[in-house]
């Protein structure tokens, strides 16, 4: 070996065979000083290689440690003899497997894969009755149980330790965590009929075993002479607690690890293991173990040292180490920092750097590793990165599923699993393998929104695939697109059958041969191909790993998995990154590159708030339920007192989490060898500009370049796509084109004055002519339906009719865009709570998006939690008659569909219907259309046999903190009134009337800013 040792490296191969913590700083040759040490105890004491044990955390790394020893102890190895080198998880199994017939029939467990744990997790969850979990997003509520089963492990904890915990009247946190108990209860169940354990049951039976029989420890005692722990920093409690009943009374343990760079505290390890090392592994005479550390950075240049000294003083709790030091021959290296008005310009410089780079021809596209805090920062750096040619492999899961060919493995995936799923429909058939386009769909859509039949299920909606089974019915479709549609459909057909019974990798693999995937990717040039497969075999590589151990895999639950991965922070838990060595920039989040490093490295978008990060949880499990109580952990002596004070508690919990992100910071600056890019902008979307984060001002304290300095955030960029001409000024709409759109609405004559203003009225005129040719071909109207086609409207619908008929008219005529309004989505989300608390919980396959009535401003001034002051209303404890129920009205030629949220029945035979509302009470005329159209509704649709002695219509306004009513009684005379005022605004709604009406509507109304009557009232009205 042509390894010259420092002299740290020197004293830790020296120190005798005795307990020893490692402190060893980022990029330190931890590795090869752990196969120093091992050889020279080997040498030294006479001790055979078999009896030497390794534990380490990923398969890689012992295959790393393990051919580092092949070198360091190369005659032994050229005679077969090795070091026994394992995982931590791996050792635990060997136990089992050797020892497991002592706790009664446990040999030969078979291992869950994390994917399988998640789909009999998501069984589990499903199975009961869940009344105080909300279970409309399944993949959070399934995220949530697996972090908590894994917490459950990681403290040696049982499902039991929970439930025995119980649950205070209004103690909602913990009656949801006991709810999850019993899903984790059920969960433990399932794996012991199917004799299968996950990584927490491998230690926690280990741990059993050990515990229970002390004669194993014993044998493993006098088996190994000398055990090496690596990574200890990434350790868990339970694993400690397992090597400590084998070697934990003076036995030679040499634990190796850098707690600065422990950045999976949420996953389970516990700082505690690494600070308390001393302790828990002393010596024979219960002395604390000594210390070394490792202080010499081999790795990186003194720059890139400089600064991660700089970004590991920021960590709180930080570990004993005096400060990382460069090799005294290290190169200075390259430090550059770059700051851009927005991100599409901060990608531009990172692609056109990296050309600079490869094209002086020291660096290879391989060296380079583009380093992000969030996948969803992937996107637009990889697609700069392909506009210049450069080869690029994500590496992370969660930016992988937005490469284009994986995305439309994934479109063609969900389709044959949801059949329901319009927008993947979409993404296909408007895709490149079949060329179709909007106007080409159009009688698909049409056909979608004719009424059904009688005899078929009530329903609003129904799928857009369901129109391949009646394309002869989907009248104005054209020859050609009739014959792609068949194409898809005979493909599509095709799958769904395959589908049955084959593997999902099997599966991927059959609709890229199906749709021609690779021949295509085989016409790309070389970065974009080379780019291409590489992602698309990485995608393979999830799929396979996904197969479960036994049964077939549910296509809904990876699909289900892949949306998990799509969110930030869970796919890092799931993702392991995999780098292939091809010659491409590897892209991938920070929490995926550690043990790895590149000769440069970039950092790109380093905000306030973005990195160093905000936490989207903060771990504070008196709010959160997936969080374990501290008095139940076993590091609870570590970790301080967690006040009653929410205020107090929250900056405890974030200083811990700030902790972790410079931790991460620490682990992305080390990981470049010789050059680090650090960039951001000002807008990467959102109404506010980002201010340059803290990483960036440590780098300008060591020395770095300033590359690029935008000063002014000015105005939001319009769009952040990329798009090679965006940076220049547009001549012709100086102001944007939103600006130009909204003058077009006012006057439209605009177009016109603006073509003559610029000079430019031959080409405008040009391009009308030839708009109006496409919009003459595009295909005719659809027929009247006979000429029966009646008009058709929601009950919301009427409500704005009813509050202003030009609102309606904009927003249900003909349309224009409205803002998504977070008050609205609120809304959605407490009705579907509300209807599962009805309904007793529904399985999850169900609780999809459904209709619901609902206005605009309906969540206007909620404060607290609506939904709580539901459960504490006198409707919680009533069961209903009927829920979430449909119905369409006929008023003369009009059809209003709505939907009721829930009737009660009285003992004395009265119905009560309600409708609830997530905002406080409010007084709107506008809104009685709603009662008036229940209380119809329930008379006439034909669901009411036999009729309620007594009718009432109420408001529940649940967003005041409790709740509030306004609610009328339904007699004869008031069914006419509403009889004739329903029909009176159907039937000018009908028409087509679009008066403006303005007044408090006007408040809360997308169209104001342009509605000259709005913006009229809203002047006149100000505050
Ligand atoms: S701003 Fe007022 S008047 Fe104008 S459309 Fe909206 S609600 Fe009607």
């Amino acid at each position: 070996m042509s390894v010259t040792p420092t002299p740290e490296q020197q004293a830790i191969a020296d120190y005798p065979l005795r307990p020893l913590r490692v402190t060893a700083g980022a990029g330190t040759g931890k590795t090869t000083t752990m196969a120093l040490r091992l050889a020279a105890l080997i040498r030294r004491e006479g001790i055979a290689p078999e009896e030497a044990l390794g534990i380490t955390f990923t398969n890689k790394a012992a295959e790393e440690l393990a051919d580092r020893l092949r070198l360091h102890l190369h005659e032994l190895a050229a005679e077969g003899r090795q070091v026994e080198v394992t995982t931590y998880h791996g050792f635990a199994y060997g136990l089992l497997a050797e020892f497991g017939s002592l706790l009664g029939g446990e040999r030969g467990v078979g291992v869950v894969t994390p994917g399988y744990a998640r789909q009999l997790l998501r069984e589990a969850l499903g199975a009961g009755p869940r009344l105080a979990l909300d279970l409309t997003s399944p993949g959070a509520r399934v995220d949530e149980l697996a972090g908590l089963a894994g917490r459950l492990g990681d403290h040696l904890l049982a499902p039991g330790d929970l439930l025995r915990e119980g649950a205070t009247d209004g103690d909602e946190v913990a009656a949801r965590r006991a709810e999850m108990a019993a899903a984790l209860a059920a969960y433990a169940e399932r794996k012991q009929e199917l004799g299968l354990v996950d990584y927490a049951d491998l230690i926690a039976r280990g741990h059993r075993l050990l515990s229970g029989h002390p004669e194993v420890a014993e044998r493993l005692r006098a088996r190994y002479r000398v055990v090496l722990l690596d990574e200890y920093q990434d350790t868990n409690p339970a694993q400690r607690e397992l090597l400590r009943l084998i070697f934990g009374a003076g036995f030679p343990v040499t634990a190796v690890g850098d707690p600065d760079q422990t950045i999976y505290e949420w996953r389970g390890a516990s700082l505690e293991n690494f600070a308390a090392f001393p302790n828990h592994f002393p010596e024979e005479d219960g002395t604390p173990a000594a210390t070394l550390t490792l202080s010499y950075n081999r790795r990186s240049s003194s720059r890139v040292v400089e600064l991660a000294n700089l970004v590991r003083a920021r960590i709180g709790r930080r570990s004993d180490l005096d400060r990382l030091r460069p090799l005294p021959d290290a190169p200075p290296g390259d430090l550059e920092a770059a700051w851009f008005h927005n991100a599409v310009d901060e990608a531009a410089f990172i692609a056109r750097r990296l050309v600079e780079l490869h094209d002086s021809g020291e660096t290879a596209w391989r060296d380079i590793g583009v380093l992000f805090r969030r996948h969803r920062e992937i996107g637009l750096v990889r697609q700069a990165l392909e506009q210049q040619a450069i080869p690029v492999e994500v590496a992370s899961l969660g930016g992988l599923l937005e490469v284009p060919e994986v995305a439309d493995l994934h479109a063609w995936l969900s389709i044959i699993g949801r059949p329901d799923d319009d927008a993947s429909l979409m993404r296909v058939l408007l895709g490149a393998h079949y060329r179709l386009g909007l106007g080409d769909l159009a009688p698909l859509a049409a056909w979608r929104l004719r009424p059904r039949p009688p005899e078929d299920e009530p329903a609003l909606r129904r799928a857009m695939l369901e129109a391949f089974d009646h394309l002869d019915e989907c009248s104005g479709l054209s020859t050609e697109a009739t014959g792609r549609l068949e194409r898809f459909r005979g493909t599509h057909r095709r799958l769904l059958e395959e589908a049955q019974g084959t593997s999902l990798v099997e599966l991927c693999r059959r609709v890229l041969d199906a749709t021609g995937a690779w021949p295509e990717i085989e016409a790309l040039g070389d970065a974009a191909r080379l780019s291409a497969r590489l992602n698309l075999y990485r995608f393979l590589d999830l799929a396979e790993a996904w197969s479960p151990l036994e049964g077939a895999p549910s296509l809904d639950a990876f699909l289900d998995y892949l949306e998990l991965l799509a969110a930030d922070g869970a796919a890092d838990e799931l993702d392991t990154a995999r780098v292939s060595g091809e010659d491409a920039v590897v892209l991938l989040t920070v929490h995926r590159a550690k043990g790895l490093e590149w000769p440069v490295v970039v950092l790109p978008a380093l905000c306030q708030g973005t990195f160093p990060g905000e936490a989207h949880t903060l771990e504070d499990p008196l709010a959160h339920p997936q969080f374990l109580p501290d008095h139940l952990r076993l590091d609870r002596d570590w970790l301080p007192d967690l006040p009653d004070d929410a205020g107090e508690r929250k900056e405890i919990v974030r200083q811990r989490h700030q902790d972790q992100e410079w931790r991460t910071a620490y682990v992305a600056v080390t990981r470049a060898k010789r050059h680090l890019v650090l960039t951001g902008a000002f807008w990467y979307g959102g109404k506010k500009p980002k201010e340059p984060g803290p990483l960036l001002a440590l780098a300008m304290q060591a020395g770095a370049r300033q590359a690029a300095a935008a000063v002014d955030p000015g105005l939001a960029p319009e769009t952040l796509r990329l798009d090679p001409g965006t940076g220049d000024p547009d001549p012709f709409f100086p102001a944007g084109w939103r600006a130009a759109l909204r003058a077009a609405v006012a006057d439209p004559t605009f177009p016109a004055r603006l073509a003559e203003e610029t000079g430019s009225t031959a080409n405008f005129v040009a391009a009308a002519a030839r708009l109006a040719g496409l919009l003459k071909g595009l295909p005719e109207a659809l027929p009247d339906l006979a000429g029966t086609a009646p008009f058709r409207t929601t009950v919301t619908g009427l409500v704005t009719f009813a509050s202003c008929p030009l609102r309606f008219h904009w927003s249900a005529v003909d349309r224009l865009p409205r803002h998504p309004a977070p008050q609205l989505r609120h809304g959605i989300e407490l009705h579907r709570r509300i209807e599962l608390h009805n309904r007793g919980g529904l399985p999850l396959e169900e609780a999809e998006e459904a209709l619901y009535d609902f206005a605009a401003g309906e969540g206007h001034g909620s404060a607290g939690d609506p939904f709580a002051a539901f459960r504490a209303s006198r409707f919680a404890a009533r069961p209903p008659l009927l829920v979430e129920t449909p119905f369409e009205l006929a008023i003369g030629e009009t059809r209003v569909a709505g939907r009721i949220d829930a009737v009660y029945e009285d003992p004395d035979g009265a119905w009560e219907v309600v409708d609830f509302k997530s905002g406080r009470l409010r007084l709107d005329p506008a809104r009685r259309v709603q009662l008036e159209a229940y209380a119809v509704a329930l008379a006439e649709a034909g669901f009411t046999e036999p009729a309620p002695t007594r009718t009432r219509v109420t408001f529940a306004y649940l967003g005041g903190g409790r709740l509030q009513e306004a609610g009328e009684e339904v007699t004869e005379a008031w069914l006419d009134d509403a009889r004739r005022h329903l029909a009176d605004l159907a039937t000018r709604a009908a028409a087509g009337e679009r008066r403006a009406t303005p007044g408090e509507s006007c408040l809360d109304c997308d169209f104001a800013r342009f509605c000259p009557d709005g913006s009229a009232w809203l002047a006149a009205h100000p505050g």
